[in-house]
């Protein structure tokens, strides 16, 4: 008997805080009959599917088993055309860092229907965390959001152009940072910025694990080695001295005073 082929959901997560997850979200995961997750994504956000659904880690930590992307693909395709309701489950937002590019062009190549839902990218819960805006139209009239891994151990953020990221009017929010901020740093005051622009990396956002630490382009290669999953962010617009007592001129966090606090 010819079943209808199901539509697959590609579901952003968002960054970890099941208070977080969209409503539509939240439906989907009750609905679905086969889930498949990053790594990222925590056991209480896993715990909204339902009970008899399979759940499926696919992340590229996921042990020995290391599900490759044709994999998910494959997995995807076959359990739509059994009609099975598919949430392929990404951390944060599925259209940043995620891979959602091939997953849709699988899925067009084999007529199986689908539909984005968004989440919350790390970037912004990262910018919650702190306090601060992404943009701001005193300081900040951009957003780039990059990631720090392309590059190879021995030369890292060989692949990443830093140069072409140094703007003053510009907040740059660095997935997969790393922990050597160094080359970075050094980059991006040789292209000329500010050694005071603000800095902050933050680890675990939105989750009971999240940790920052503060500093400035300067200090970047001091601060904290947090752990992952963290973002890099460097802008102005992170500055909140003017919201602080005795804040102003000086910003409050020079070289060797790097805040490191849980939340
Ligand atoms: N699609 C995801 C990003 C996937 S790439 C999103 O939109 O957020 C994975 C990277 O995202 C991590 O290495 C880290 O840089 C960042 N990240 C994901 N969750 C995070 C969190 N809760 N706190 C801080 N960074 C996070």
């Amino acid at each position: 008997m010819l079943r209808n082929i199901a539509k697959v959901s590609l579901v952003g997560a968002g960054p970890g805080d099941p208070d977080l997850l969209t409503i539509k979200a939240q439906r989907l995961l009750r609905e679905a009959h086969l889930v498949l997750h990053d790594d990222l994504v925590p056991p209480l956000i896993l715990a909204v599917a339902s009970a008899h659904s399979e759940v499926v880690n696919v992340g590229k930590r996921c042990g020995a088993k290391g599900v490759t992307q044709a994999e998910i693909h494959e997995r995807m395709i076959q359990a739509a055309h059994r009609g099975l309701r598919v949430v392929r489950l990404h951390g944060g937002d599925p259209a940043i860092f995620g891979r959602l590019g091939e997953e849709i062009e699988a899925l067009q190549a084999a007529s199986v229907p689908f539909e984005v839902v968004p989440g919350i990218t790390a970037g912004s819960a990262a910018a919650a965390a702190l306090g601060v805006s992404l943009t701001d139209r005193r300081k900040s009239s951009r957003v780039i959001i990059v990631s720090g891994h392309r590059a190879t151990k021995s030369t890292p953020h060989a692949a990443t152009s830093w140069k072409e990221m140094a703007r003053d009017d510009a907040t740059l929010v660095v997935y997969m940072p790393g922990n050597n901020f160094a080359p970075l740093r050094e980059e991006l005051l040789a292209a000329g910025l500010s050694p005071e622009i603000p800095a902050a990396i933050v680890s675990r956002a939105t989750t009971s694990g999240e940790q920052h630490g503060t500093g400035t382009l300067g200090t970047i290669h001091l601060l904290p080695h947090l752990d992952s999953p963290a973002v890099l962010l460097i802008g102005r617009s992170l500055d909140r001295s003017g919201q602080e007592e005795g804040g102003g001129a000086s910003l409050a966090l020079e070289e060797a005073e790097l805040i490191l606090s849980g939340l």
